[in-house]
C-alpha cells in the first residue's frame, strides 16, 4: 500500500510528491495525459519559482547535501533556468482601454517576474519528484476514489486497461475540475473563470506586459517571452464569451495567431479541502491569486505545506493542513480579492487610483500584502 497516491502531475501534484518523498513517505502520482500537456497557462511567475527548482535557489537543499551533489546543483542549476526562462519581465502598463490606449505603467528597476516554458516547469518539477523517489505514472486518468476504513481504493484507466490502488491518503492535484474532489465530496471553489490565450511566435523581449482593464470582472493581457514569441490573452467570468472577446482583443492589436489554447481558472477557495483520508491541492482547491489567477506559486507552497503536516498514518493530521494553508495564503488572497474589485469599478475612479499608484512599485506580485510594506511605502513616498 501507497502513503499517498498523487493524481495529477502539474506543478502542485509534483511539487508534494517530492516534497513527500524526500520525507521518507512512498508516492505514486497517476497522470491522465502526457506531463505538461496540453498547454493551458502563460507560466508569467515571480521570481520565487526558481526556489522550487533545482539548483542554487532550492531551499531545500541542505549545505551538506548541497557540498556533496554541488557538482550535480551546480549543473542542473544551470540546465533549469537554461531550458524555461523565457523573458524577465519589470513592470506591468495598465490600461483602460484597448491597444492604443493611455498606459499607466507600474515597474521595478529590476525584474519583477519572468515568463518561463510552463510545458518545461511541468516536466522538470515531476523528474525531480522521481529523482526524489516517487513513482510518476503517465496515461493513467482517475476515474473513482474510494475512501475505506484504514486505506483508499484509487481506479484509473491506464495503457493497460483499468487498474487499482490502494493507499493511506490520496491527493487531489487534478486541476480546477478535480475529480478527486467531485468523488470524495468535498466542495467546489466560490467561481471558475474561463481562461484563453495564443500565441504569436515573433521573438519579443520587452520589458513590461501590457494588462487591458476591458472585460468585465477581470483583465486581458499581452506577455512578450523572448524568443517564444507574444503571448495574448484574457479570462472572463462564467457566461461571459471569451472567444467573443478573445477576437476583438487580436483585431485590437492586429494580430493572428500560431497556436491557441484555453482552461479554466478557480476563484476563491472551498470551504474545505480536506476529507476522511483525502486532501485538495493546487487549482483543486483554488489556491490561486484571485487578482491574477496565477496558481502555480500558491500551489507549490500549498503543496510543501501539505507534506511537512500530513502523516498518512493519522489522517487525523488532514486537519493541520486545512489550518496551515490557509493560515499561510489566507491574507494574500482576501487582499488580492479586494485587489480584482478594483477591476469593476467605475473607470473615473479606477483612472485616479492608476494616476496615485502607478510609478516605481515595492510589491511583490505573489503577496498582495507587500503593498504596506516599507520597500512600497518608501517607492509611495518617493512619487512626486
Ligand atoms: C489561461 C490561463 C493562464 C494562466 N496563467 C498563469 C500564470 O501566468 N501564472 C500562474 O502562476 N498561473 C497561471 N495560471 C494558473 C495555473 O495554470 C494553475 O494555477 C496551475 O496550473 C495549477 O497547478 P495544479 O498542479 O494545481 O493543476 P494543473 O496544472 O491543472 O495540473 C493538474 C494535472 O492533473 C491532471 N489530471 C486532471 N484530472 C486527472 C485525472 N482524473 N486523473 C489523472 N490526472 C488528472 C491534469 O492532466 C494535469 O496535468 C493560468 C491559468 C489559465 C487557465
Amino acid at each position: 500500500m501507497y502513503d499517498f497516491v498523487v493524481v495529477g502531475a502539474g506543478p502542485a501534484g509534483s511539487r508534494f510528491a517530492r516534497s513527500a518523498a524526500e520525507a521518507g513517505r512512498d508516492v505514486l502520482v497517476l497522470e491522465s495525459g502526457e506531463i505538461g500537456r496540453p498547454l493551458a497557462c502563460s507560466g508569467h511567475v515571480s521570481l520565487d519559482i526558481w526556489d522550487f527548482l533545482p539548483g542554487e535557489g532550492d531551499r531545500r537543499e541542505s549545505s551538506e547535501s548541497r557540498a556533496v551533489n554541488d557538482e550535480r546543483s551546480e549543473s542542473s542549476a544551470a540546465s533549469a533556468h537554461d531550458d524555461l526562462f523565457q523573458n524577465d519581465i519589470y513592470g506591468a502598463r495598465f490600461h483602460l482601454g484597448g491597444a492604443d490606449s493611455e498606459a499607466h505603467t507600474f515597474y521595478k528597476d529590476e525584474p519583477v517576474s519572468n515568463a518561463i516554458d510552463r510545458v518545461g516547469l511541468d516536466k522538470t518539477l515531476a523528474e525531480c519528484a522521481e529523482q526524489a523517489g516517487a513513482e510518476v505514472r503517465d496515461g493513467y486518468t482517475v476515474t473513482d476514489v474510494d475512501e475505506k476504513p484504514g486505506r483508499v481504493e484509487v481506479t484509473a484507466k491506464g495503457p493497460d486497461g483499468v487498474e487499482s490502488f490502494e493507499c493511506r491518503i490520496v491527493a487531489g492535484a487534478d486541476g480546477p475540475r478535480s475529480r478527486v474532489r467531485q468523488e470524495v465530496g468535498l466542495p467546489d471553489p466560490e467561481e471558475l473563470l474561463h481562461g484563453v490565450l495564443g500565441f504569436d511566435f515573433e521573438p519579443d523581449d520587452e520589458d513590461y506586459v501590457d494588462v487591458h482593464l476591458t472585460v468585465p470582472r477581470f483583465f486581458a493581457w499581452r506577455i512578450p517571452r523572448g524568443e517564444a514569441g507574444v503571448e495574448y490573452g484574457l479570462a472572463v467570468a462564467p457566461g461571459d464569451d471569451a472567444p467573443g472577446r478573445f477576437e476583438e482583443l487580436l483585431e485590437d492589436y492586429d494580430v493572428e495567431l500560431d497556436e491557441r489554447c484555453s482552461g479554466a481558472i478557480p476563484i476563491g477557495p472551498p470551504e474545505r479541502t480536506v476529507g476522511k483520508r483525502s486532501f485538495l491541492v493546487g487549482d483543486a482547491a483554488a489556491q490561486t491569486k484571485p487578482f491574477t489567477g496565477g496558481g502555480i506559486i500558491y500551489g507549490m507552497r500549498a503543496a510543501d505545506i501539505a507534506a511537512r503536516e500530513i502523516d498518512p498514518e493519522q489522517p487525523a493530521t488532514l486537519e493541520n493542513y486545512e489550518t496551515a494553508w490557509r493560515e499561510e495564503l489566507a491574507s494574500e488572497q482576501r487582499l488580492g480579492k479586494l485587489i480584482r474589485a478594483g477591476y469593476s469599478m467605475p473607470k473615473p475612479i479606477q483612472k485616479a487610483g492608476m494616476k496615485a499608484f502607478s510609478g516605481e512599485i515595492g510589491v511583490h506580485m505573489d503577496r498582495p500584502t507587500s503593498l504596506f510594506s516599507k520597500a512600497q511605502l518608501r517607492a509611495l513616498l518617493s512619487w512626486n
